[in-house]
């Protein structure tokens, strides 16, 4: 256990960790399990397409998200199309600016104009009050993000879309396996789109899900889906290819069969980091709330500089040079990515973003793995102001 100023590597010391431990490293579930399915789809020679697996997948999405419909996808961005062309959205979508890119890239690769919102920046959520404001002539729809998988004031937001007439559709690439109000992730606004991207909470190596209560929704979004194809030769609307795979789909229920098992370790790595790292001044771990359902898969450390005397990304690069490697997360925001540069300003997102690093965690990362990082993170917090000096005159 580090203890000595002169111990952190960033200072001369050894690494602590020989092998990286690195944030989103994925779960991978019983091998067995998905190497079986591998053989029955090998031996079914029916590698797409409405597969067995694809349909047995979205069965259980669907179960899991408590919603009637489930069309599963090659990826989350993919979806968010689905859900927007699907809901008849045009013109203008607010969003926060504070996401990652896919949320922005999504819409304009349609056609549609992302308009950017800012975000509180205690926890990253839309300021209502300022998307209200931005609702124009061409506005048709938001697009929330439940970021980090802590969904926030919903019932507000349902009801700034209600009394505006407009779509709203959720980027819950987070969100798989989190609930709201006693309510599950996936049943809000017209429609929701997890992510099951091989660093997300449940994997498919890569693929999404577009979940909604709307059956006609579901119906055109699943046409959309196969190149617009109704049925046989009949092409009825303009389409995509976002189908998921057959070998995308065994991977994503032998995510899903381990399920619980994810959410008890990645519970108790959060647990840990949160007990660790308590009463540490300037620091603060995003609080989960405990009586929702939470998959606990980002471990969102908050650093306030003007108390720890050590920025975010100096703390990054101290525990970089001791071979852990935590994220920035959402940096620098959209607002400040060429295709969505504006020039408003955006202080909620702009404090955030300089302030929050997502820890490691999931099945990789063992307790003896936090208790020495978090040691790591306390010295040099705790020495704040010497660390800052040394880098500096080392820079
Ligand atoms: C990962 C992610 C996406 C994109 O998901 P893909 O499945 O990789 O397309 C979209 N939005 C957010 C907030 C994400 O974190």
């Amino acid at each position: 256990m580090k203890r000595t100023l002169g111990s952190l590597a960033v200072l001369g010391g050894a690494p602590a960790f020989d092998t990286p431990v690195v944030f989103g490293r994925p779960n991978i579930g019983s091998r067995k399990a998905f190497y079986d399915r591998l053989d029955k789809v090998l031996d079914s020679r029916w590698l797409s397409n409405g597969g067995v697996l694809c349909e047995e997948f979205e069965r259980r999405v669907a179960q899991a998200a408590g919603t009637p419909y489930c069309i599963a996808t090659c990826n989350a961005t993919c979806a968010l199309q689905l859900a927007l062309r699907a809901r008849g959205v045009t013109g203008e979508v607010i969003m926060p600016a504070f996401t990652f890119a896919a949320t922005a890239h999504a819409l304009s690769w349609i056609g549609l104009t992302p308009v950017l919102c800012d975000v509180d920046p205690d926890d990253g959520s839309l300021l209502l009050s300022e998307a209200e404001a931005l609702i124009g002539p061409d506005t048709t729809a938001i697009l929330g993000v439940h970021i980090w998988g802590r969904p926030s004031r919903l019932d507000e937001l349902t009801s700034l879309a209600q009394r505006h007439a407009l779509a709203l559709i959720f980027d819950s690439a987070h969100a798989f396996g989190c609930g709201w109000n006693g309510r599950r992730i996936g049943g809000f606004g017209d429609a929701e789109v997890f992510s099951f991207h091989a660093t997300k909470f449940i994997n498919s190596f890569e693929g999404g899900a577009l979940v909604t209560a709307d059956g006609e929704l579901a119906r055109r979004a699943r046409q959309m889906r196969n190149f617009g194809i109704a049925r046989h030769d009949d092409v009825v609307s303009v389409g995509t290819n976002a189908k998921l795979h057959e070998a995308s789909a065994a991977m994503g229920l032998t995510s899903l069969d381990d399920m619980d098992h994810f959410v008890r370790s990645n519970r108790e790595n959060y647990r840990r980091y949160r007990d660790e790292l308590a009463g540490t001044p300037g620091l603060r771990l995003l609080e989960v709330d405990e009586r929702e359902a939470s998959n606990y898969q980002y471990v969102v450390l908050d650093v306030d500089a003007a108390r720890t005397g050590l920025d975010r990304d100096d703390l990054l690069a101290v525990l970089a040079a001791e071979n852990v490697f935590a994220r920035r997360y959402f940096y620098p925001g959209c607002h400040r990515m060429d295709p969505y540069r504006t020039h408003r300003p955006f202080p909620g997102t702009d404090s955030i973003a300089a302030r929050v690093m997502v820890l490691p965690t999931g099945e990789c990362v063992t307790a003896d793995d936090i208790t020495a990082v978090c040691a790591i993170i306390r010295l040099a917090v705790e020495r704040g102001h010497e660390v800052t000096r040394c880098l500096r005159r080392a820079a």
